[in-house]
């Protein structure tokens, strides 16, 4: 027992990584009020929840005892996704016109145009399936190596629709929480204001990076 409990001691937990700007650099686009509400509690709940998911584990194994293994992982990946995708969602912008926003960039540019055609129609298709998301969830570019071709995404929740292990290059996070604050319930103003923002250097990097 006392081995067990020294090795659960050790084990890491999930952490809040801070903002790469500062709470207001997204401003006019994203409040501060809206983007400290967003990173400081949402993203925090996602944190603190997997980590309690974890534990529960870490105790039912230490005192021997059932889990219920269907609820409680439902319920892991859900906080896993929450904190995975708000990890990403940060850093997949920047300021507006320092750093943030314009047209994409390198690799990204190239393999945008060849899949969509032009940028605008990734936008339009990108947009739709951020506009279309039932209830909450996230769009999000994701690139395929199994045909070396970037696909959309569109997860319900933070779990739901994921095409497993491919590589996330982006995500705007529709949440109402995302943006009820500065647009209430209208959504596509929001999705609209976020292309102002996108990081499209940030973006690139993680294709290049792959
Ligand atoms: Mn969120």
């Amino acid at each position: 027992m006392a081995v067990q409990k020294m090795a659960t001691a050790s084990l890491k937990r999930y952490e809040l990584p801070p903002l790469p700007y500062a709470p207001d650099a997204l401003e006019p686009y994203i409040s501060k009020e809206q983007l400290s509400l967003h990173h400081d509690k949402h993203h925090q709940a996602y944190v603190t929840g997997a980590n309690a998911n974890l534990e529960k584990l870490e105790k039912a194994r230490q005192e021997g005892a059932e889990i219920d293994m269907k609820a409680l992982l439902k319920e892991l990946s859900f906080n896993i996704g929450g904190h995975v995708l708000h990890t990403l969602f940060w850093p997949t912008m920047a300021p507006a016109g320092k750093g943030g926003g314009g047209a994409p960039k390198g690799a990204l540019a190239d393999r945008i145009e060849q899949e969509w055609g032009s940028f605008d129609r990734f936008k339009a298709e990108f947009t739709k399936t951020a506009a279309s998301v039932e209830g909450s969830g996230w769009a999000a570019l994701a690139y395929d190596s199994m045909t070396a071709r970037p696909v959309i995404m569109q997860i319900e929740k933070h779990n739901n629709n994921v095409y497993p292990s491919l590589k996330i290059l982006m995500v705007l996070d529709v949440w109402e929480h995302a943006y009820y604050v500065d647009y209430k319930n209208n959504r596509g103003q929001f999705i609209d204001a976020f292309w102002n923002v996108v990081n499209w250097d940030a973006v690139n990097k993680r294709l290049e990076n792959l």
